[in-house]
């Protein structure tokens, strides 16, 4: 039967604007999952805790740390990372947010306030990217903290890229406001720093009784920061990781000694693997390269880090 003209047209239409619908709705399903992709599903926070001075070789060998032995059962863990040359604060904490090492960013002291060499590339903040940078520019709504017991890490960050900048001078104040500020704000990436296994080094000895107690008591703001993590209701969306800027010997640090070298790092949230020692290497400054994997942050060129895959589900 001869359709009439109008309806043929409508029909026409119909066609045409179900084609359309079938395009759109191609279109999304191919793109939607490759927009996922970019960011490892689940993780929505990351937590960064660095322990001044926490040497591999003395924490494998540490008594009554629940916390970080909690972290290694649920997660990953090796205490073979390694830092880099010198063996110092600084230097260190730069690379370990900055994706590579002192050749490039140029902060080469224990105490750099600056690169001493120039920066191989600068940003908009005036510095060598940092993971901060990232985070302000590619996820412009992230909320960023660092709060830090020492005044060098003031110097290791664009102050303009963070929400929170909060300098405590005193690891229980440090593990006070971290856990409020989880608690109250949530944040995208917090980096939390803490001093005290550093000054019983220097004070008393790496390796010495005060130095594990001091790991000890760092090992409770390290459970106090998770608690906080479970009162925001984040813990299933939140990745921790913990790791050091350098061991010790004696009463220091920045030489060659592998107990100076070798760092712990370790890490358990989602899409982390469960109860795994890492047997590749991992370098100081692949933590900034993995946090930007876990958030599917595009690192710069200049970047040397690479993400701990073996680390990810
Ligand atoms: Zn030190």
């Amino acid at each position: 039967m001869l359709q009439p003209k109008s309806s043929k047209r409508t029909h026409y239409a119909i066609q045409l604007i179900s084609n359309r619908y079938k395009q759109v709705i191609i279109c999304f399903v191919l793109i939607i999952p490759l927009l996922l992709s970019a960011q490892v599903k689940g993780v929505k926070h990351v937590i960064l805790i660095g322990v001044d001075g926490m040497g591999a070789n003395y924490l494998s060998k540490a008594q009554n740390i629940p916390v970080m032995q909690s972290i290694m059962q649920q997660g990953v863990s090796t205490m073979h990372a390694r830092c880099v040359q010198p063996s110092s604060s600084a230097v260190n904490w730069a690379s370990m947010v900055m994706g590579a090492g002192p050749s490039l960013h140029g902060y080469t002291e224990w105490d750099s306030k600056k690169p001493e060499i120039p920066s191989r590339q600068i940003d908009h903040y005036g510095m060598f990217p940092t993971i901060y940078a990232l985070f302000r520019d590619q996820q412009p709504p992230s909320k960023i903290g660092v709060i830090y017991s020492w005044s060098g890490i003031g110097y290791l960050f664009p102050k303009q890229a963070v929400n929170k900048d909060d300098h405590t001078n005193n690891d229980s104040l440090t593990a006070d406001h971290a856990a409020k500020y989880i608690q109250a704000e949530r944040p995208d990436f917090l980096f939390v720093h803490f001093d005290g296994v550093d000054e019983a080094g220097h004070g008393i000895g790496w390796g010495t009784n005060a130095y594990y107690q001091a790991i000890q008591g760092i090992d409770s703001y390290i459970g106090q920061i998770i608690k906080s993590v479970k009162n925001a209701g984040i813990e299933k969306n939140t990745v921790i990781i913990v790791t050091a800027d350098h061991g010790g010997i004696k009463k220091t640090h920045g030489g060659k000694s592998i107990q100076e070298m070798e760092i712990p790092w370790m890490a358990f949230g989602p899409k982390i693997k469960r109860n795994t020692i890492l047997n590749k290497s991992i370098m100081t400054y692949d933590t900034a390269a993995t946090i930007a994997y876990l958030f599917g942050l595009k690192t710069p060129q200049v970047w040397i880090g690479r993400p701990v895959l073996e680390a990810v589900k």
